[in-house]
């Protein structure tokens, strides 16, 4: 029978189990913060989440399609979230010139109050990790990334625009070289959002 991280028995005998294990803990923290956020703001998680994104991302990755995917979900649940916060004038929309049926969504000034405030939902989780070495936290992000990797290419993870798919992105013995940047990118400098990204084709 399949191995599962959750049996006990064998998890405590696995490092990998009590890693995935780990994580889910932190991804159940994400969901309290995020949570918490949305209350006080009456909105949803995804909602919040929306956002967030728009206030850090270009106009051309602020649709519904993009976002759909960003946050693996269907084009309809993106849609009725936007719908809300049209309603609740928090974006505006942005109608392409070339495709009058595609829109880019807008922050109002409401909405980048809201944005602003709520970017900050995950702090209690970057406090701890400040404590680590350095080497620690370079340790950590590069198990990340990989890990990331592995799922985007299983397809788990739709949309990631980290240097390791990136066409601009070049590794030759162990020493990693972005080509837009015209610069060395130490370990503990590969980017997990890059907003030159540009996906392998
Ligand atoms: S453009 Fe950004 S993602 Fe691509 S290799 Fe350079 S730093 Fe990495």
């Amino acid at each position: 029978m399949k191995h599962s991280s959750f049996n006990l028995n064998e998890q405590n005998l696995k490092t990998e189990s009590r890693i995935v294990v780990a994580l889910e803990r932190i991804s159940e923290a994400f969901r309290v913060l995020l949570w918490n956020e949305s209350k006080e703001n009456s909105l949803s998680p995804i909602q919040i989440q929306i956002l967030i994104f728009i206030h850090f991302h270009s106009l051309e990755k602020c649709k519904v399609g993009y976002l759909a995917d960003e946050f693996n979900m269907t084009k309809a649940t993106i849609s009725d979230s936007i719908r809300v916060l049209l309603a609740k004038e928090l974006v505006t929309k942005k109608t392409d010139p070339i495709d009058t049926r595609s829109f880019s969504l807008l922050l109002t000034d409401k909405g980048k109050k809201i944005a602003k405030k709520a970017s900050f939902f995950a702090s209690s989780i970057e406090q701890p990790i400040e404590k680590l070495t350095e080497e620690q936290k370079t340790i950590m992000l590069n198990g990340l990334l990989k890990l990331i990797y592995d799922l985007n290419k299983s397809g788990i993870i739709t949309i990631q625009r980290m240097c390791f798919t990136c066409s601009f992105y070049n590794a030759e013995n162990g020493i990693h070289y972005c080509d837009l940047l015209k610069t060395k990118l130490a370990e503990s400098e590969i980017r997990v959002d890059c907003p030159e990204y540009e996906m392998i084709t």
